[in-house]
């Protein structure tokens, strides 16, 4: 079996440092992929609400016959639920969905800093909440910026254990990275395979063919050198396999820096300052 790596978080839980995405997977498919992805040596699935598929990650998770206790859960708080008794309808709602009572981590999926009158702030407090009563593992954000998690740090109590933003090769973070850094918020990178866009890459392809490992196995390893928790998305059996296939090689610092080099300074995804989808 694979050996994955574990993170230590700030709260003394850890967390695999891979595991399997399931973003866009339609919920038909999401509990045989689940279960294709455990079978493969996966133990950490990431989820939301807003991905419309909690109920099939339980399902898939069941299915592959192993306990609860076996897989690291995350999922995240919908952007209609920040207010807080709709953040507590919201957790309810996931651990319902997932059929488990607790998860191992719990996010707030984007800031919304236009929304909610600007307040994130009494979000974290109620997820506060969720961690204190042991139905939280472990609590952390997506999608902030150092500006969101330094008002965290100032009027919160529990600091944030992770913070879930983009990031691959053409969009590699420094500023959020070097803050996280600084502050002992583990980094999930997400779109870790710019949704597809880096395959094909010129540098990356060359890097590939002269270690004998393929253009996405190049890439995931990128984001595990640089100590950056990741999941990919697939739902095919053999790309689900070939992307955990990352742990019998290693690149070279120069191959590392000729990947980071390729950052073109622009999402894939929305600008967490003006996102506002989904809210009310
Ligand atoms: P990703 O970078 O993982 O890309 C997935 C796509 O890459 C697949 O649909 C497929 O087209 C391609 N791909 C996957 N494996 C491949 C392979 N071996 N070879 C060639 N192509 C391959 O993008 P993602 O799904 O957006 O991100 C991963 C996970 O991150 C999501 O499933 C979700 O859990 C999380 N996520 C979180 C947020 C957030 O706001 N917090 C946003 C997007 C995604």
């Amino acid at each position: 079996m694979t050996r994955i790596p574990d993170i230590l978080l700030s709260n003394g839980q850890t967390i695999p440092q891979f595991g399997f995405g399931v973003f866009q997977i339609p919920p038909a498919d999401t509990a045989q992929a689940v279960t294709s992805a455990l079978q493969a040596g996966y133990r950490h699935i990431d989820t939301a609400e807003g991905y419309g598929n909690e109920k099939e990650v339980g399902e898939g998770i069941s299915g592959a016959g192993l306990d609860r206790a076996d897989v690291f859960v995350t999922s995240k708080l919908d952007n209609a639920s920040h207010r807080p008794d709709d953040a507590r309808r919201a957790f309810d709602r996931t651990l319902g969905a997932l059929g488990s009572d607790y998860v191992d981590l719990f996010l707030i999926h984007w800031p919304l800093p236009t929304k909610y009158d600007g307040d994130y702030v009494s979000t974290w407090q109620t997820l506060e909440e969720f961690y204190r009563d042991g139905r939280a593992r472990s609590i952390g954000v997506s999608n902030f910026q150092p500006h969101h998690l330094r008002r965290l740090h100032e009027e919160c109590e529990v600091p944030p254990a992770v913070n879930q933003i983009e990031i691959h090769p053409y969009f590699t973070q420094p500023e959020v990275r070097g803050f996280c850094g600084q502050h002992q918020i583990a980094v999930e990178a997400w779109a870790p395979l710019a949704q597809g866009a880096v395959i094909g890459d010129p540098t990356i392809d060359e890097i590939a063919g002269r270690v004998g490992k393929t253009p996405a196995q190049v890439v995931l390893r990128w984001h595990i050198e640089r100590g950056d928790i990741v999941f990919p998305k697939s739902a095919t059996p053999d790309r689900i396999r070939e992307n955990i296939d990352i742990f019998d090689f290693e690149l070279s610092g120069e191959d590392v820096e000729a990947i980071t080099a390729l950052d073109r300074g622009k999402r894939n995804g929305p600008d967490p300052d003006t996102f506002d989808l989904g809210a009310p």
